[in-house]
């Protein structure tokens, strides 16, 4: 079969924009995914359709699916088609969502086994991924946060330590070097490092830890920002450089240490051995993986002793080193604790949008209207200059950018207007992260640690998901699974078509303020001042009552 890739152009397979943009979003996943043929998109596992069976079925219907009606799909399986009307979302999806006391990591694999699920990853099943840049602008602003917090506002000459450049690894060395940093990215996969160099994200590589250092070095001295992908392992390097005394300003890790099985490689392995032990011991590499992920948890740890900015950026590290034996490894923050949290609690998330046409000059039209009408917004004028020069276009171009309530319904409205003014080559489609304000509830990624203690409860991205379809947006996703697969956080997802028609125009008005809307309220109940403050300024309609008792 030809390799995959999202139509352009104006032409239309399907019965109307909204079902065409929604079928192009499905072959943009797949045509920036790390692994077609699989259907995975990124993180180890995260698949796009059930199977190749589901995806053909799931692009005819597609094809078929008239305005007033809906498809249903569960776990990246189309179910059925639903006569709705036509302000209901085109597809509502259900993906990897398990009982809670059935919700474990063993049963995952199983029921995966069976044919009965998928994971969804966070965007990958809802047809929302971008490419590495749907991380990248989140990756930047955690370093210029740490930037701020501890070096005096600059990273120059400053050295990250990461690993992983996978699907959404990848980005860490672009975000490394727009915040002007030296940074060294372990990547146990040579040609997950040439993809990365070869889309423009990583610099330079190397199987030589001494060349990587000096390279490193030479950098610093000069504060002149170096990206660096290093042929290795992980827990392998990480406790070398403890050993030899070298210590970075600022440590991570982007593997896919959420996955023991088909994700992170344990030392000693190559990825051919990892796949025979797949098959033929699946105990044994899932053994050997955490007590590698435990040895590489223990040297970040002791950078962290020895002065390092260190964090958890998302991949369930700690819970895994934890089970593992690190009883401490949870003294490692969170980056969304540590960096992140002030942002969400005014709902400013990873908001991004997608030119249907395949024209980039639409995103850089976009980018225009932004630096000129949110000139004030010092967050996204300075991300959308950084990516006009840095961020290369992968698959449909895509821009993400971190905006809050009022601000995405401003900008949808006006790209809706330009589309409908013939300004831009096609219809725009507005998605986001689910982890995103009111989307996601992940307590040992994005809700660790919150005021009010609701870290577990996960009311609100159902409550997102709900309020979402309830304001026409056109295509819902519930998620859950996460770090572990299973049991570990729910999200939900939502995807918006600017085709320049009064509809779309009361569909994105409607749910980008509910969305975000709901993100404000989320913080605000967990008594975050930011959210209070963001109620009272924006007029959002909060009701505020006592939680418990009759007090
Ligand atoms: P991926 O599977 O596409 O890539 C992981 C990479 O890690 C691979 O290239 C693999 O070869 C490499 N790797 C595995 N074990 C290694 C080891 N021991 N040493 C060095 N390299 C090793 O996954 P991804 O999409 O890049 O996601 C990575 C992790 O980040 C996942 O756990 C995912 O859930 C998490 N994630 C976090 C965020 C966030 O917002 N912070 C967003 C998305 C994903």
């Amino acid at each position: 079969m030809d390799r995959i890739m999202a139509a352009r152009g104006g032409e239309l397979r399907c019965k109307g924009w909204r079902q065409e943009a929604l079928l192009r979003m499905l072959e943009n996943v797949l045509e920036n995914g790390e692994n077609q043929q699989e259907l995975t998109v990124y993180a180890a596992l995260a698949k796009a359709a059930r199977n190749w069976d589901s995806y053909h079925a799931i692009v005819s219907t597609l094809k078929s699916l008239e305005e007033d009606e809906t498809l249903v799909i569960q776990s990246g399986k189309p179910i059925g088609i639903m006569r709705t009307h036509k302000y209901a979302p085109i597809v509502v999806m259900a993906n990897c969502n398990i009982v809670g006391r059935w919700a474990t990591s063993d049963n995952f694999y199983k029921y995966q086994e069976q044919g009965l699920i998928v994971w969804g990853g966070l965007t990958a099943a809802a047809w929302q991924y971008i490419g590495s840049q749907g991380v990248i602008q989140g990756t930047y602003e955690i370093f210029q946060s740490i930037a701020r917090m501890h070096f005096d506002g600059s990273l120059a000459g400053k050295f990250i330590l990461t690993a992983g450049l996978g699907g959404m690894g990848g980005a860490q060395p672009l975000a490394g070097t727009m915040a002007e940093a030296v940074i060294l990215c372990v990547e146990v996969s040579e040609a997950r490092i040439d993809k990365r160099i070869e889309v423009g994200y990583l610099q330079r590589k190397t199987a030589s830890l001494d060349e990587a250092l000096a390279w490193v070095a030479e950098a610093q001295a000069k504060k002149e920002s170096l990206s660096i992908g290093l042929l290795g392992n992980a827990a392998d390097i990480y406790p070398e450089l403890v050993r030899r005394g070298i210590q970075p300003d600022v440590v991570t890790d982007q593997t896919s240490a959420h996955d023991l099985m088909y994700g992170y490689i344990p030392n000693g392995y190559s990825l051919e051995k990892a796949a025979e032990f797949r098959k033929t011991a699946p105990e044994q590499l899932r053994a050997d993986a955490g007590a590698s992920i435990a040895i590489e948890v223990e040297a970040m740890l002791e950078f962290q002793r020895r002065g390092a900015i260190v964090f958890d950026n998302g991949n369930n590290i700690r819970s895994q080193a934890v089970q593992y034996g690190v009883e401490n490894a949870f003294d490692i923050a969170v980056f969304t604790e540590a960096f992140l949290r002030p942002l969400f609690a005014r709902a400013i998330g990873p908001f991004r949008w997608v030119a249907l046409s395949g024209d980039a000059e639409d995103i850089r039209k976009i980018d225009q209207y932004i630096l000129k009408e949110f000139s004030d917004n010092e967050i996204a004028v300075n991300w959308i200059r950084l990516a006009n020069k840095y961020v290369p276009v992968e698959g449909l171009p895509a821009r993400i950018g971190w905006f809050g309530h009022g601000d995405r319904t401003k900008l949808a409205l006006a790209v809706n207007a330009m589309v409908a003014a013939g300004e831009l080559s096609g219809p725009i489609a507005f998605s986001r992260d689910h982890l995103d304000a009111g989307s996601m509830a992940h307590p040992n990624i994005m809700t660790e640690n919150l005021l009010d203690g609701s870290d577990a409860i996960s009311d609100w991205p159902l409550l997102n998901a709900m309020i979402n379809c309830s304001s026409m947006a056109d295509l819902v996703a519930i998620h859950s699974g996460g770090g572990g697969y299973s049991g570990y956080m729910t999200s939900a997802g939502v995807t918006l078509v600017a085709d320049g028609t009064s509809d779309a125009e009361l569909r994105l008005k409607t749910t980008l303020d509910n969305d975000t809307g709901l993100g404000v309220l989320r913080y605000a109940d967990a008594g975050y001042e930011e959210s209070l403050d963001e109620v009272n300024k924006k007029g959002i309609r909060r009701i505020d009552t006592n939680r418990k008792g009759n007090a």
